[in-house]
């Protein structure tokens, strides 16, 4: 007991999870604190109380870090059998690419343009997609480029990150068939179902896909940096007194020195045993009395945040891990080209800083390339606030119920995403974000499902379908589009937004500056 205590207490502290050790969902049991007689809802509620009562109240993002990827029954890394599917009508949610497969056939047939648009590489690409599910976007954009071989032969590898053992289990499958996983030093590798000469590999943290500089990457990331862990910090009136004591009493301080307001953030503990009741939620948010390490830091590393924070009770929402993720997706497309402050100048390209690191090897791309597409749920210009949610079986729970078993995620800050990757490269430009109804429709989804469409019904007087197999489908194709370009209030084409990361190119004196394909640009096949 005290080892794992002591082991959940480390984790706390640290935002990158290892490999899941036990299987500890157990549906209808409770587990029993030692001391406090309370039943917890889940193994992982017990675990986090008797670590926060050791360790004191804790982030947010250390709360959510360990709901979503615990070794000890996270969301995603639960080694508990797949019938508790996350995804679809029977699991927690349903996501684009399984509400039609025209979703992912667009994403593939976006990279097939900004692969033509950067001069038609032969070799040297690889695909890579954060948090890939079921493997189900992957499979359609695999599908796509399929059509278009001179793209597909200059593929090498496609990389899927992926925390959730389970899920790498169904994407092997689905994209694998019957090809052999085997461990190897990265992760997991098997050989796509479409050709033995293209190599699928897992690997649990960005980091450890390998960087190199004449490589072209295509990245994907759909619904993933909404999983990733936020901190949460609130607008607090500074208490420093407005009068300075003299010798000979206080006087009025002429000029304050300090802001009238500072960032507090929200910290995550147990209720308290006389509070706690089966059934209800288990934890709560409090804000700190003092200010915290990352309070102290994270909300000044951008004016965004510093503009709102006179204003009472200004809530904000941080994600430091996703800002790391899209930083490393930046230097993979840019490099980061560091250079000594007395030669940055030069190295940079006109009007961009030049970004700097001492932790790590810089990568100097000589010619930027490649693109990222973040497609997730958020707004397009503010900072999130007050997003964190819990959700299961469709609905929204408290995030603070049955740790583990309720799906956490919060609004991704599209600007943030954006000026972190700016500022991390000096090779990458940023557009968007867009609605995925405007991406997706300048991609052609009705021309496209008007297509599948034609061919089901076509299939079917040439004798070839079942009359109600084509009028299912058909219904099928025709409600899932309309339901990903829905401008409506809650509808998926207003509340999800598109952002694309491509290689600097600064415009042509006189001309216009290139706009990819979906966001007000075109490409000639
Ligand atoms: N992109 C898919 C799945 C979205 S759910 C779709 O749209 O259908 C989030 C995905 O991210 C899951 O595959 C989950 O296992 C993975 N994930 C969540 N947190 C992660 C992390 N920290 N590192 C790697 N993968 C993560």
């Amino acid at each position: 007991m005290r080892r794992s205590l002591a082991h959940t207490a480390r984790q706390l502290s640290r935002s990158v999870h290892g490999r899941p050790l036990s299987q500890c969902r157990v549906a209808g049991a409770r587990w029993l604190s030692s001391d406090a007689g309370h039943q917890w809802s889940t193994p992982l509620a017990k675990q986090l109380a008797e670590a926060i009562t050791t360790t004191g109240p804790i982030p947010v993002a250390s709360y959510m870090r360990q709901c979503l990827t615990s070794d000890l029954g996270g969301y995603y890394t639960s080694t508990a059998p797949l019938d508790r599917d996350q995804f679809g009508a029977k699991g927690d949610f349903v996501t684009s690419p399984e509400i039609s497969q025209v979703f992912g056939e667009l994403v593939g047939i976006w990279i097939v343009a900004e692969w033509i648009a950067q001069g038609r590489k032969s070799e040297g690409v690889y695909l890579m997609e954060m948090g890939p599910g079921r493997g189900t976007l992957m499979d359609d954009v695999l599908r796509t480029i399929h059509n278009f071989p001179p793209l597909a032969k200059a593929i090498e590898a496609v990389y899927l990150v992926e925390a959730s053992a389970s899920l790498r289990q169904a994407q092997h499958k689905l994209l694998c068939g019957d090809n052999a996983l085997r461990e190897t030093e990265l992760g997991h590798e098997s050989t796509s179902k479409h050709s033995p000469h293209l190599r699928i590999i897992w690997a649990e943290d960005l980091r450890l896909v390998p960087k190199e500089a004449d490589k072209m990457p295509f990245i994907v990331a759909h619904e993933f940096f909404d999983a990733l862990p936020i901190h949460i910090f609130q607008a607090h009136p500074n208490q420093a007194p407005n009068t300075i004591q003299t010798p000979t009493g206080p006087i009025e301080a002429r000029q304050r020195s300090a802001p009238s307001s500072q960032w507090r953030e929200m910290l995550v503990s147990p209720k308290p045993p006389h509070r706690l009741k089966e059934g209800e939620e288990e934890f709560e948010l409090s804000l700190s009395r003092t200010a915290t390490p990352h309070s102290m830091y994270l909300p000044e590393i951008s004016p965004r945040y510093q503009r709102i924070r006179d204003i009472q009770d200004a809530t904000i929402e941080i994600s430091p891990e996703s800002q790391s993720y899209v930083r490393d997706l930046a230097i993979r497309l840019g490099g980061s080209n560091p250079a000594p402050p007395s030669t940055s100048k030069s190295n940079a390209l006109p009007g961009r800083k030049a970004a700097t690191s001492t932790a790590e090897e810089p990568l100097i791309k000589p010619e930027p390339s490649g693109a990222a597409l973040i497609i997730d749920y958020g707004p397009p210009d503010t900072i999130p606030a007050n997003t964190l949610r819990g959700i299961q079986a469709h609905a929204r729970v408290s995030p603070f119920s049955s740790p583990g078993i309720v799906d956490l995620s919060a609004d991704v800050d599209f600007l943030a995403l954006a000026e972190t990757a700016i500022e991390s490269s000096p090779g990458v430009e940023v557009h968007g974000p867009a609605s995925q109804a405007a991406f997706l429709t300048a991609m052609g989804i009705e021309e496209r499902a008007a297509q599948l469409i034609k061919r089901a019904l076509e299939k079917e007087r040439s004798a070839g379908g079942k009359k109600g197999e084509v009028t299912e489908l058909v219904k099928r194709v025709e409600s899932g589009w309309k339901r990903l370009v829905d401008r409506g209030p809650q509808g998926m084409g207003r509340l999800y937004q598109v952002m694309a990361i491509l290689p600097h190119t600064p415009p042509k004196e006189g001309e216009p500056r290139r706009r990819p394909v979906g966001f007000g640009g075109d490409v000639s096949v």
